[in-house]
């Protein structure tokens, strides 16, 4: 049996980041930088006013205090956007607001709580400092500076750097195309009334969700039954409009794997088995003329659900442009003990728990009671996968494991 890790790394080999596109700026929300982002201008634009006050000489304000106030004529009114060049001399001051244009002359700014408020003339208490309330040119941002680089999310901030810096629009991966397709002769679409034997198919909503959460764009396919035919044609006809494609179910032993049975048949997709539990059976290569790359996740569904945090994800964020980071991980201490089988590392539902000040954060893990890979109920609770090692058959109470941490846990 092939170890996780190796098949994660099989799997990075099969995939690289798509082409770069320009992209609309605000269309490039949650989309990933292709290039570098080099300001063209500076931030601030120009010298101006942090509050709203007097642009003053710091020097005529020496000897400023309550009992000696400094009176000073207001020559000009300085709001922001003016587009006027003003200039104060010696002894003068200009009423100015927030972001409005340092007049020539003018060292500093006095806040208007240190005044009287004057229009014309003005009283103030308090010295000033040169350079006091003062943004200069290009402080935030020199023209020339890399304010984003090549690889970084365009999240919020990201997003206002770049509108900032006057982008209208950015160089970006687009985000990948996943489909999603479940197969199975029992299934049935939630909502509808079951026959003997049918069970509400579960699987395509949720791991459509899941690739949502690595930032994908995704179809939903649904699901098809268990005859070749069926499944061939489904899969062609999404190829189209996939950068990958994702199935759960058809790739065990039984008699009517169909996924397996059609797609060994065209020779690009390996079915192996991982040395993990649940998730066993897993298969991956390349469909259709473009060689899209595929995924056969298996049927039950904590199977599919673990298969696509440790397999699907890294590769969604390789072709999102993104390190194709494992789930973040903590070590926790066992509320309760747990079992594994020899040579398979199991990955159980667990809800992780953290107390404790600052750096002395310590997590205790509950593993769940109900560990059955058919068993969704405790996959809603559930925060976090406690790790148990291929070579461990049990962990007791108390001991220390590694839990990755679900994404929205
Ligand atoms: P399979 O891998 O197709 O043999 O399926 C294994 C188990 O998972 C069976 O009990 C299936 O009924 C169940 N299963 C397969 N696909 C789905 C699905 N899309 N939704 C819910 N359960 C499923
Ligand atoms: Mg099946």
């Amino acid at each position: 049996m092939k170890s996780v890790e190796q098949h994660v790394l099989d799997l990075l080999a099969l995939v690289t980041a798509p082409e770069a596109t320009e992209s609309d700026l605000f269309r490039a929300h949650g989309t990933v930088l292709a290039e570098s982002v080099v300001s063209e201008v500076s931030l601030p634009g120009f010298d101006n006013s942090s509050m709203d006050g007097y642009a003053v000489h710091a020097a005529d304000l020496a000897s400023a205090s309550p009992t000696t106030p400094v009176r000073l004529p207001v020559v000009a009114d300085i709001p922001a956007g003016d587009p006027t060049p003003n200039a104060i001399r010696p002894g003068q001051c200009a009423r100015i607001m927030t972001g409005a244009p340092m007049p020539m002359g003018a060292d500093a700014v006095v806040p208007v709580e240190w005044t009287d408020g004057g229009n014309v003339e003005v009283r103030i208490e308090a010295p000033a400092t040169p350079g006091g309330f003062v943004r200069r040119r290009g402080e935030d941002v020199e023209e020339g500076a890399t304010v984003l680089r090549a690889g970084s999310l365009i999240d919020a901030g990201a997003m206002g750097v770049l509108a900032a810096v006057g982008r209208r629009t950015v160089p970006v991966r687009p985000r990948p195309r996943v489909v999603v397709l479940s197969t199975g002769e029992e299934l049935v679409e939630p909502g509808r009334a079951l026959g003997p034997g049918q069970i509400y198919e579960s699987n395509s909503y949720m791991i459509a969700a899941a690739a949502k959460e690595v930032g994908c764009e995704v179809h939903r396919h649904g699901f098809v039954g268990d005859d070749p035919a069926g499944v061939r044609e489904a899969l062609e006809g999404l190829l189209l409009r996939a950068d990958v494609v994702v199935t759960t179910g058809g790739v065990s032993m039984g008699a009517y794997d169909v996924v397996k049975e059609v797609l060994s048949e065209q020779g690009t997709v390996e079915f192996t088995s991982v040395a993990m539990q649940p998730g066993k059976p897993q298969g991956f290569g390349t469909i259709g003329p473009d060689r899209t790359p595929i995924l056969t996740l298996p049927g039950n569904p904590v199977s599919a659900f673990v298969s696509f945090q440790l397999f699907v994800r890294p590769v969604l964020l390789r072709l999102r442009g993104l390190a194709p980071s494992p789930l973040p991980s903590v070590r926790a201490r066992l509320s309760a003990a747990v079992t594994s089988p020899k040579g398979r590392r199991s990955y159980l539902r667990a809800v992780v728990e953290s107390a404790g000040p600052g750096e002395e954060v310590e997590h205790t893990v509950a593993p769940a009671v109900r560990q059955g890979s058919h068993q969704l109920s405790a996959l809603a609770d559930a925060n976090g996968l406690l790790v148990v090692p291929e070579q461990l058959t049990e962990l007791p109470v108390g001991a220390v494991a590694e839990v990755l941490l679900l994404p929205g846990g």
